[in-house]
């Protein structure tokens, strides 16, 4: 007999096989748990494939604070600034906008702030004892990460937020240009200020990341349906998951269907969840694959530089638009130009070099939505915005939380499915 509160022996549907719907996916399957996931594309290729690969757990502020405020409409007007608007898609963009910018006043800032700490500070331990399990642990290297300052103005207003991070409890270091050159020499002598972050980490590669948790999960039998997923719906004790193709039968289903998640949700639970796609881009440098011992990211330039297997990830920019609409690769190219003032003279990037988009899925907290409906049956984990990558691990540990209706280890009430009732 299935038990309701354990996932072991239960039939239950994945989702989404981006880093959040694999990692969930495992960590039911090694519960004991009969897992398939759905997912209408191979695993990770939505936004979870090329991303910048940070585990930046130093970053527990939202994205709208009251200090983003007087910046933002200078930004948004720049056709080469690191946030905009795609204008075209104005109209469909503007509701969720406003109720960012809503959310920039001081009580919501703190209260995300507390809620993404708690999620951060407890991400690797989750990501490593994931790992461990299924022996990639390797696919993490801790080197840590430096943030990097050129205009000493910028530096001293951000000492502010040292003193915040602190609090917080993240571990972080100044370092004078002296310390900069000795440790990162590729760097250009226009940075006069950093602020390194001994514990994050890096993924060399965050695709194959998820291809090897994907292989995992298949070597210990857990099935792959590449099908769309219209809905999903319980029918007295039977959950019911229709596709494209035909229906599936299940005791649960999670979704984690990332920036697409709102129509299935609105569906499931009749809530319709504010998710905007916040498109990010990267460009990969083949030839600066060894030029930097850990990821770089440029407070004046907003945009980081990971090395990787492949090369050095040049990623970042924020573009508000319509998940459908074309991307715009100029944003992609337009990282060569930053890094260029950013790496010494021996350390140019070349011409060319993959491009590629991602819509990061974004609620206008910054706060994800882990939680579950239907008397646990339906299981909810989508939203992660610029952390995917560095909470999924975490998320996969709540989910199975909830899963077995135990008391979740945090206080999950930040990442209620019911702040958008
Ligand atoms: C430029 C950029 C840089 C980033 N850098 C970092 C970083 O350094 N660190 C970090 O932590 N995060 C980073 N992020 C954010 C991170 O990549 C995302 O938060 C994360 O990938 C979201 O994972 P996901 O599994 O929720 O979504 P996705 O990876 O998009 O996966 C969702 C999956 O669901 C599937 N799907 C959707 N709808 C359906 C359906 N109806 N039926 C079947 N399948 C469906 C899709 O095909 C997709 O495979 C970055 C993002 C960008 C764009």
């Amino acid at each position: 007999m299935v038990n309701k509160n354990s996932s072991h022996g239960q039939k239950i549907a994945v989702v989404g096989g981006g880093i959040i719907g694999l990692c969930i996916a495992l960590k039911l399957q090694l519960e004991g748990g009969d897992v398939t996931i759905f997912d209408k594309r191979g695993a990770g290729e939505g936004c979870s494939k090329g991303n910048a690969g940070h585990f930046a757990t130093e970053q527990v502020f939202p994205l709208a604070t009251p200090a983003l405020l007087p910046q933002l409409p200078k930004m948004l007007l720049s056709s080469t600034s690191p946030v905009s608007i795609r204008f075209q898609d104005i109209h469909k963009t503007s509701p969720w906008m406003v109720r960012f910018l809503l959310k920039a006043r001081k009580q919501p800032t703190e209260h995300a702030t507390k809620a993404l700490t708690s999620l951060n500070e407890v991400a690797m331990d989750s990501w490593f004892k994931l790992l461990e399990q299924i022996g990639l642990k390797h696919l993490i290297v801790m080197n840590g990460s430096l943030l990097t300052f050129e205009s000493e103005a910028l530096f001293n207003g951000y000492r502010p937020t040292i003193k915040a991070l602190k609090q917080q409890g993240v571990s972080c270091h100044v370092w004078d240009k002296e310390l900069i050159r000795a440790k990162v020499p590729n760097l250009t002598h226009s940075v006069n200020f950093g602020v390194f972050f001994p514990e994050t980490g890096h993924s060399l590669n965050p695709y194959r990341l998820c291809l090897e948790l994907a292989s995992s999960f298949a070597q210990k039998g857990g099935s792959w349906v590449q099908e769309q997923v219209e809905d999903a719906f319980f029918d007295g004790e039977l959950g019911v998951v229709l596709t494209d193709k035909e229906s599936h039968s299940f005791d649960k289903v999670v979704i984690a269907t990332g920036a697409e998640s709102s129509k299935l949700v609105n569906k499931m639970t009749g809530v319709k969840v504010p998710l905007q796609a916040e498109r990010g881009y990267h460009l990969m440098v083949p030839k600066l694959k060894d030029c930097l011992p850990f990821p770089v990211s440029s407070a004046d330039r907003k945009f980081i530089m990971t090395p990787m297997d492949e090369g050095l990830r040049l990623a970042g920019t924020v573009e508000y638009a319509s998940i459908d609409s074309p991307p715009n690769m100029k944003r992609a190219s337009m990282l060569k130009d930053l890094a260029k003032g950013l790496l010494n003279t021996d350390c140019q990037p070349e011409d060319g070099g993959d491009k590629w988009v991602g819509n990061r899925p974004s609620l206008p907290d910054s706060l994800p939505v882990i939680d579950s409906r239907e008397g646990g049956r339906i299981l909810l984990a989508f939203g992660h915005q610029h952390l995917g990558l560095t909470q999924a691990a975490i998320t996969a540990d709540l989910i199975s939380e909830l899963n077995s209706a135990s008391k979740t280890s945090l206080d999950i009430s930040p990442f209620a499915l019911s702040r958008f009732c």
